[in-house]
């Protein structure tokens, strides 16, 4: 008995081409897999629409979701218009959009008059992009000759209450999910999932946090012990570099948990590591492929890699970011300077991207949004005033314009000469590094350059490193 998950992400059912897309790449791997089960993200741009027009109804505006409503109920009915051929169908499709667009308004008007929400509220109002392209997709695949059916997510999925980021529960998942999706696949039914939302025990809605998706597709493919588990976006695979920094880019054919995890954390948005992590524990195979170019392999991700020693396999960039640098010799030697730094920052709400000290400890270094940096500042002279009084701290200060360029591949382990490859390579070209980190676990390196330079950085390390 075979057995596939295949997760569409928003671009995937984007518009109506892209849904007769999937349909087709669906409808051919159902010929050739015992059971097929598709899971769904909302349409492109929809949960960031839900959001924007809940969000702006709190804060007192009365005009924006509207425009909302209307936006979102053409889209989707526009769709079933153009694709969905049976009346009936059409017109029960057109009705279920028209409901969760009229409880949506709802949920927005009420949100507008009592000036706020919660995040239980708000898992509720976005929990229904999914929802609809769940239920289009099921239409069109059964119109399409394949026997398919839209289930609620939230009769599969078992979460705790942590409304907007919630964790699944391992064994009730599992439980409903032998209960209401075994049955139907036994009949030869294609079910299709909406991504992304789940429920409490007692049934409230919850969602699994943004691009929750590919977290969906990862819990099916666990409970159903899946064969394989596809994970369908609008790239060709996890590739080497951005392809619009980096016009050469190329798709890395197999890539292990540890490094898609450095390479998402540094911005390469593909998978949130987090999500896959069912799937990869099981040792079930998960590919990340284009809906776009089915033909194409796409890339692997495995437990482990093996056979990478010495390569690097893909450089990133995040930008906006600032460096904070606090400074003096009457730190050194001296306990608790880092603990008190770290602990104002986050007390600031602050997370720390790459942090960096030298073994004389005259300086501690870290890079933070810019957007935090001038509050940053602020709350460590706040916390190390006595210091600065007694010139221990010198001071502490925040150079903007600032990005951090990661070089990823577990092959970097124990392999000496590729941090002189790296550096050899933006010498080169004249580039500055301004800070290093790298961590034990030795898969990345990370570097904070001048943002003038990013660009050129990552063509640098791409063309002499990884190519
Ligand atoms: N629609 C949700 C989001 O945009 C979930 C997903 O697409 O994975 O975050
Ligand atoms: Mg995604």
């Amino acid at each position: 008995m075979s057995t596939l998950v295949m997760k569409f992400g928003g671009t995937s059912v984007g518009n109506a081409a892209a849904f007769l897309q999937v349909e087709e790449i669906i409808s051919q791997q159902a010929r050739d897999w015992d059971q097929v089960v598709a899971v769904v993200s909302a349409m492109s741009g929809v949960t960031d629409e839900l959001t924007r027009g809940v969000v702006s109804a709190v804060s007192g505006d009365a005009e924006t979701y509207h425009a909302v409503c209307n936006m979102l109920r053409e889209r989707h009915t526009d769709i079933v218009n153009r694709l969905v051929r049976k009346a009936d169908t059409r017109e029960r499709l057109i009705s279920a959009i028209d409901a969760q667009i009229d409880e949506y308004s709802s949920l927005c008007s009420s949100v507008h008059v009592l000036g706020e929400f919660t995040p239980r509220v708000m898992d509720s109002v976005v929990a229904r992009g999914e929802r609809l392209s769940a239920r289009i997709l099921a239409a069109l695949l059964h119109q399409e000759g394949t026997r398919s059916e839209a289930v609620e997510a939230t009769d599969l999925i078992v979460t705790d209450a942590t409304f907007q980021n919630a964790v699944p529960i391992a064994q009730a998942t599992r439980n409903r999910i032998s209960a209401r999706l075994v049955p139907l696949l036994a009949e030869g039914v294609l079910p299709v999932v909406a991504g992304f939302i789940a429920a409490t025990q007692d049934g409230l809605t919850t969602t699994l946090g943004r691009g929750g998706s590919d977290y969906t597709a990862a819990i099916m493919g666990d409970a159903l012990d899946a064969d394989s588990v596809w994970i369908f976006t609008d790239v060709d695979g996890v590739m080497t570099a951005d392809p619009r920094i980096v016009p050469d880019a190329r798709v890395i054919p197999v890539i292990s948990y540890t490094e898609v995890g450095e390479l998402a954390y540094f911005g390469a948005k593909v998978l949130h590591p987090r999500t896959i992590r069912p799937v990869i524990e099981r040792g079930i195979p998960l590919w990340v492929k284009n809906t776009f170019a089915p033909q194409t392999t796409g890339t692997r991700i495995v437990r482990n890699s093996t056979n990478t020693h010495g390569t690097v396999k893909a450089v990133t960039v995040i930008n906006d970011l600032s460096m904070i640098t606090v400074a003096g010799r009457g730190m050194i030697g001296v306990p608790g300077i880092a603990g008190r730094t770290f602990s104002a920052v986050a007390r600031q709400g602050t997370s720390v991207l790459m942090i960096s000290q030298s073994s004389s400890e005259q300086s501690i270094c870290f890079v933070i949004p810019t957007t935090s940096a001038g509050a940053v500042v602020y709350t460590l002279e706040e916390e190390m005033a006595s210091e600065l009084a007694r010139r221990d701290i010198d001071r502490i200060w925040a150079i903007d314009d600032i990005v951090i360029v990661t070089a990823i591949g577990a092959g970097m382990r124990g392999t000496p000469g590729i941090s002189a490859r790296i550096f050899g390579a933006l010498g080169q070209a004249g580039i500055n590094v301004i800070a290093i980190a790298q961590g034990s676990s030795e898969c990345s390196i990370s570097l904070a350059v001048d943002a003038a330079a990013a660009a050129a950085a990552v063509h640098q390390i791409h063309k002499e490193v990884i190519l």
